[in-house]
């Protein structure tokens, strides 16, 4: 996008072809000093910046690639020589034969290795506190902009570097601000109590495979279906007690499904800004460390399955924009690849100590920036070539009838036409058979991504040391999508006669005075909450015959203005049956006035529910501790849910004291402290007592389980040889409860702590039922992912209900929502609100 009409007027009368002198600087054009210590530019100067360089600069375009959560324009800027700018639609077309070389011949393939140019993507500041990144990278943009030397000319030849500031606008915006409000008090660089994506936090660094955010899914758009770029770079910081900076070598695990040419062309960037930085006297440099090369949920992560060297730089960070002075004595290692700090082969040059500023971050990562661009331009052709080979090899992993078939007549028919157009969104190509049936070939491009994401993980038990412990995960440990959506995806024959695919349409006749929708799809919600507020929909306690069939406990019966609201929100692959009337033997249905506790200490979980209740129309509030503590919550809620946060920060608004790391835990201006205390206990007791339901998720299972002092108790607390990391386990589910409706007898629930339930028989004043169990049989256990001491979950409750007073208690003591990633068992935690309403 050129943009002309700018805030400075002297700007716009510059003729494109500007003598580099009148180009401004950040710090000229936005009258601060960039980069200076308590100083930094929020968002919308950067894009104006941006705006400014580009109505400058004829190496400069800006594009907004689409709006944020929080409505701010997303963008990117194309920087190259102007030939290349002028000529973005060839050389992007060149980009994507490369990614999809099928039908290339020898000579075409050479052809475009000499036409091309390396597409260079560098994203930063995903993590809103990370903020070196956007300011350096308008410094970086001004020097590209005007600089004169033939080296850059050279470099700008022979690459088109893709730069993303910030790919969280929202959160930077958010966080520069609560910077400057602090500032001079001694909040000044502390943490916000929210979190600085307005769903997701941090996490919005682990949605790379589910897609489920905007700034994810038009990331994704740009890199994935218009620019196709070879090489991608993510710019990070890390704690500021360790080393000043990390770049690729990853250390162990390695996905061996990953080509290896990505990590030869990784490593070779990454030894070059290595080496710059070393040049340029910067000490603190490490690789092999701490960084993993296994887990496909982050920015760049994913992409090392399609084919596209991701590098992650990580830099030492100081509170903000405010410095931070590091005694020597305080400089630890403790990950792997660097047990103590101290020189070491990965590590020749350790930092001293000292004083660390947002100038020194910047440095670093113009250094490494300078760095990766420098050897794209020096590696060219080989860096195409070997982009090339990666996506035919990828092809040639697979026999040309091997695929993956999604078929359509499956329990839940929407999950399935979700993953599908999940897939597609990736990128990855679909076939569609006559009988609706969607066919992934795996002999394509992005062939090894679909495998990884349809199939069990297994995680690589690497030691670093023989006899020592194995290396454990980064993240979690497991993302097999047919298990976490509970949808059917299994490895088939290409058949011939196929048709390209596009999303089926829903089939839901509109005529007729009743329709019945059966349960089993968490699609469902989305109809039935939109059904409830404009009609009337009934619910069968149990099976009822209706319209010449059976239909299982949970079907949902709505009225005719109830079924025209439900159908504008109907996905692909819903269908429900007109029939002449509800059963008599149903019970209306109400929607359920849900509450939702936010403590202090910002909880990504508590944004990941909050984000997935609103994606299926249920319309949660938001709870503070005050408002808890007021108590007479009947009079507002029917449920509330407590999403996965310990029992420390419910109870006092801290966490608990880690002895072992010395964590210190700064504090919040008094508005944003406490936690429920005891007020708060107590007013959720009352709110069970008079009929309230209570929904505790993972973690905060414990709180309500001492508060109420109910009959349940995590029986993993002390089995120290359990261990797991984000795994999914067989659960098998009682039927027929409301909590249950429509579930199958065994789901994949998603797992990442060492919580599962033992029950005992309660008094005659309440009534318990295990509803989901883990099996018998150790062995059974784990589906995908890792685990330590299978023998100590078997057997053992994953959810539990109760009665409690007038009221219910849920406990779901697994992650039922992990990352808005596991649909396959969202209906527990959505019956549960239903169940709120009951009699
Ligand atoms: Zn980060």
């Amino acid at each position: 996008m050129k943009t002309r009409a700018l805030a400075v007027a002297a700007l716009v009368a510059v003729p494109l072809a500007a003598p580099a002198a009148t180009i401004p600087s950040p710090s000229e054009f936005l009258g601060v000093k960039v980069g200076a210590d308590r100083t930094v530019a929020d968002y919308r100067q950067i894009l104006a910046y941006f705006k400014a360089l580009d109505a400058a600069s004829p190496r400069v375009e800006v594009e907004v690639l689409g709006k944020t959560t929080l409505g701010e324009d997303l963008f990117l800027a194309a920087i190259s020589s102007e030939a290349n700018l002028a000529n973005r639609r060839r050389l992007q077309e060149i980009a994507r034969r490369i990614a999809d070389p099928r039908g290339l011949t020898e000579a075409d393939a050479e052809a475009l290795v000499r036409e091309g140019k390396v597409f260079l993507f560098i994203t930063g500041n995903i993590h809103s506190t990370e903020i070196g990144a956007s300011q350096m990278a308008m410094e970086w943009a001004h020097a590209l902009a005007t600089a004169a030397d033939a080296e850059t000319k050279r470099r700008l030849d022979e690459v088109v570097l893709l730069l993303l500031p910030s790919i969280n606008p929202d959160g930077q915006i958010m966080e520069t601000e609560w910077y400057r409000k602090n500032l001079g008090t001694k909040y000044e660089g502390g943490r916000m109590p929210w979190l600085y994506h307005h769903y997701v936090g941090h996490d919005n660094n682990r949605d790379w495979f589910m897609l489920t955010q905007k700034e994810t899914q038009t990331v994704s758009r740009a890199v994935y279906h218009e620019w196709l770029p070879q090489v991608w770079l993510d710019e990070h910081q890390m704690g500021a007690t360790g080393p000043r900076i990390f770049m690729p070598p990853y250390t162990e695990p390695v996905d061996p499904d990953i080509h290896p040419l990505v990590w030869r062309d990784v490593n070779l960037i990454g030894a070059k800004m290595a080496f710059r930085l070393e040049q340029a006297g910067k000490s603190g440099v490490i690789y092999g460390a701490i960084f993993d090369a296994y887990w496909p949920g982050g920015t760049k992560n994913t992409a090392w399955w399609k084919n596209i060297s991701g590098l992650l730089t990580e830099v030492a960070s100081v509170r903000f924009a405010t410095p931070v002075r590091i005694e020597p004595s305080e400089l630890s290692g403790g990950g792997k690849g660097l047990v103590e700090y101290g020189p070491q082969t990965n590590f020749p040059n350790p930092w001293p100590g000292g004083t660390w500023r947002l100038r020194d971050i910047m440095d670093y990562e113009r250094i490494v920036s300078d760095a990766i661009l420098e050897t794209c331009a020096e590696r060219r052709s080989d860096f195409l070539k070997n982009a090339l080979a990666r996506a035919r090899a990828a092809i040639a992993t697979y026999g040309p009838a091997d695929a993956f078939r999604i078929p359509a007549g499956q329990r839940d028919a929407a999950g399935a036409a979700r993953l599908a157009a999940l897939l597609a969104e990736h990128g990855v190509e679909l076939r569609a058979a006559t009988n609706g049936d969607v066919y992934v070939p795996l002999a394509q491009p992005y062939g090894r991504f679909v495998n990884e994401l349809l199939t069990p993980q297994r995680y690589p038990e690497t030691k670093l040391v023989p006899g020592k412990d194995i290396v454990r995960p980064y993240d979690v440990s497991a993302w097999t999508l047919p298990l976490m959506m509970g949808v059917t995806a299994e490895r088939a024959t290409l058949p011939s006669a196929l048709a390209p695919w596009k999303a089926a349409s829903p089939s839901l006749p509109l005529q007729g005075a009743a329709f019945a929708l059966a349960p089993g799809s968490p699609e469902t919600a989305r109809l039935v909450n939109a059904g409830m507020r404009a009609g009337v929909v009934r619910v069968a306690r149990a099976a009822v015959s209706a319209g010449g069939r059976e239909w299982p406990a949970g079907t949902v019966f709505l009225d005719g203005a109830a079924a025209k609201a439900a159908a504008a929100k109907a996905e692909p692959g819903q269908s429900w049956t007109a029939i002449g009337s509800a059963p008599s033997a149903t019970e209306p249905l109400r929607v359920p006035r849900i509450g939702l506790y936010k403590p202090w200490t910002a909880s990504m979980d508590e944004g990941w529910t909050r984000f997935v209740l609103e994606q299926y129309g249920f319309e949660p509030k938001t709870l503070e501790n005050k408002a808890v503590r007021a108590g007479n919550l009947n009079a507002d809620f029917d449920a509330i849910v407590l999403p996965d946060v310990t029992k420390e920060v419910i109870a006092t608004g801290k966490p608990k004291r880690d002895e072992g790391a010395m964590r210190y835990f700064p504090e919040l201006p008094p508005e944003y402290t406490g936690g429920l205390e005891k007020e708060g206990a107590a007013a959720l007791k009352e709110f069970v007592e008079k009929g309230g339901t209570l929904v505790a998720l993972s973690s905060s299972t414990e709180y309500l389980i001492d508060e109420l002092t109910l009959p349940v108790r995590n029986g993993l607390g002390r089995a120290s040889d359990f261990a797991i990391a984000g795994s999914l386990l067989r659960a098998e589910v009682t039927p027929g409860h409301p909590v249950t409706y429509g579930l199958p007898t065994e789901v994949a629930v998603f797992q990442d702590e060492a919580l599962a339930f033992d029950t005992v028989l309660p008094g005659p004043e309440m009534e318990r039922r295990v509803l989901a169990t883990y099996p018998a049989a150790s062995q059974d256990v784990l589906l995908s992912g890792w685990m330590r001491g299978p023998e100590a979950i078997a057997r053992k409750a994953a959810a539990v209900a109760l009665t409690y007073g007038k009221g219910r208690v849920v406990l779901l003591g697994f992650r039922v929502q992990h990352r808005a990633q596991t649909p396959g068992t969202f209906p527990f935690l959505f019956n549960a609100l239903y169940w709120s309403t009951a009699r």
